[in-house]
């Protein structure tokens, strides 16, 4: 069920990446969903879509996908010198 839930918000911050922010975590109700797109270093137009709480640390996170329109997204250099993404607790499909 909760991973349900996850999957649910994900799609929500998926349509729309800039509204992430208003959305409530599905663990801790805080206003703290992160969602990131770490960029594929071969297909470009691609992505790995990250998505945490950054209160409770618990998240999702999928294989490569398409961005959304106003899709935040890094490179995978970024994604180790800058460390944007906390380790976060990644919850299992139910
Ligand atoms: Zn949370």
């Amino acid at each position: 069920m909760t991973y349900q839930k996850w999957l649910a918000e994900y799609d929500r911050a998926y349509a729309d990446p800039l509204s992430v922010g208003e959305q409530e975590c599905p663990h801790c109700a805080a206003r703290r969903l992160n969602l990131v797109f770490v960029q594929d270093t071969r297909y470009l137009e691609k992505g790995r879509p990250i998505f945490w709480c950054g209160n409770c640390l618990k998240g999702i996170f999928f294989g490569r996908v398409e961005y959304p329109e106003n899709a935040k997204v890094i490179t995978e250099e970024a994604e180790r010198t800058e460390r944007p993404i906390p380790n976060f607790r990644v919850i299992p499909p139910d």
